[in-house]
């Protein structure tokens, strides 16, 4: 390519506004998506090959180092890029639809640049959203067939699903046409989250809730596609961005978002031994959701064998690098200690020592809020009122 043009797209990737991808915030894109209608966007690797399958239709994919490109290119790009593209395109984005980044699995990346520029839903042009409308997302019922992990037999079955916005409820029924549903569960206690890794499947997702007992109840899932995938996603989330906004008017749309982005946070297998710190370790999977770290005989366990209610400093929590002297490490030490007892756990490499160490101080350092601790305490036993799942609850106890 004429050494001009290539000099010019590297000065526009210098541009504040081009250092990070336009679609999901990567650093340092170097491909760019450039359509017949005023669309020319410096983004990254990943995002550039879902752009291609947009079709060129819509658009045209460069590389800015290795490609051919015409003048009529680079002069697209020039009077374009990223910020006045998104202020166009993503003018009417609702709150309860956050923008992709780096790290979000490839279905949401997928799904936020074809609703993005094909749908043209975020632009007030498509997608039921027209100026700024409510888009369909916050239909008030949704319903259709999602991938279902059987709890005892552990296998995958077709199940309807029914999200009622209006009474803020998502049903599940086992049967067709059946009246009666398996599972009744309240927005206000669901989380849902994108988990193709953890299910092995591209459109996996985990739903987490608390039943009744106040147990909490893990449904594993997976769609068909990444459309029917995230809609689902997007959709619970709308309606409980929704709910949360009919009950507190009050409520600031940057606080409904905080409570919704709470997610499965960090999860992975450590060894942990008994209360009594001489049983044998036990590979556990472990997942720390707020203030929760729970623990797993196996990923895809609906319920957790136990759990650590992870307080603050100032209550007596501290964590350690290390096992107290004399005990038998398995790995890479860590020790918990809480006002009732230590935890012994180790992992396998320092690297996630290190990393669950520093996610554990990151709790432990922020002062309960009134929704972590309501907190009472009976008969030895801890009660406490947890904004597990952005609600009260009282605390599981370790088993
Ligand atoms: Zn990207």
């Amino acid at each position: 390519m004429g050494e001009r043009n290539k000099r010019v797209l590297m000065e526009l990737l210098q541009l504040p506004q081009n250092q990070t991808c336009a679609d999901c915030n990567t650093q340092g894109p170097d491909w760019a998506s450039i359509g017949s209608n005023g669309l020319g966007v410096f983004i990254c690797v990943t995002c550039s090959g879902i752009h291609r399958q947009l079709g060129t239709h819509i658009s045209r994919v460069r590389s800015c180092r290795l490609d051919q490109w015409p003048d009529e290119a680079v002069e697209i790009m020039k009077e374009k890029g990223n910020d006045l593209v998104n202020a166009e395109m993503e003018k009417h984005m609702p709150p309860y639809y956050s923008k992709p980044s780096p790290c979000d699995p490839q279905m949401y990346k997928e799904h936020f640049i074809y609703a993005k520029y094909q749908l043209k839903e975020f632009n007030g042009e498509g997608g039921g959203g027209g100026g700024g409308n409510p888009l369909h997302y916050e239909n008030k019922t949704k319903e259709g067939k999602l991938y279902k992990r059987g709890k005892q037999d552990k296998q995958f079955r077709e199940r309807r699903f029914f999200l009622n916005a209006e009474d803020g409820t998502l049903r599940y029924f086992v049967k067709d046409g059946a009246k009666e549903p398996k599972q009744v569960i309240q927005l206000h206690l669901l989380n849902i989250s994108l988990a193709p890794d953890k299910i092995e499947h591209p459109h996996g997702m985990q739903l987490s809730f608390l039943t009744a007992d106040n147990t909490t109840r893990h449904i594993y899932l997976y769609a068909d596609d990444a459309k029917v995938a995230v809609d689902w996603y997007v959709a619970i989330r709308a309606a409980t961005f929704n709910l949360y906004r009919k009950r507190d008017p009050s409520l600031s749309s940057e606080q409904i978002i905080h409570r919704l982005n709470y997610n499965q946070g960090k999860q992975g297998w450590i060894s942990k031994t008994g209360p009594k710190h001489t049983e044998p370790y036990r590979k556990r999977w472990f997942t720390l959701i707020h203030r929760r770290l729970q623990y797993f005989a196996s990923p895809l366990d609906a319920y957790p064998k136990g759990e650590i209610f992870l307080g603050s400093i100032s209550e007596g929590y501290s964590v350690r690098d290390g096992l107290p002297s004399g005990q038998t490490e398995d790995g890479y030490g860590i020790t918990i200690i809480t006002p009732e007892r230590e935890y012994l756990l180790c992992c396998q490499d320092k690297q996630d020592q290190k990393s669950w160490i520093e996610e554990i101080k990151k709790v432990i350092s922020k002062p309960l809020s009134a929704n972590d601790s309501q907190g009472s305490r009976r008969g030895g036993r801890v009660f406490r009122t947890l904004n597990f799942i952005r609600n009260q609850a009282p605390n599981l106890l370790h088993r």
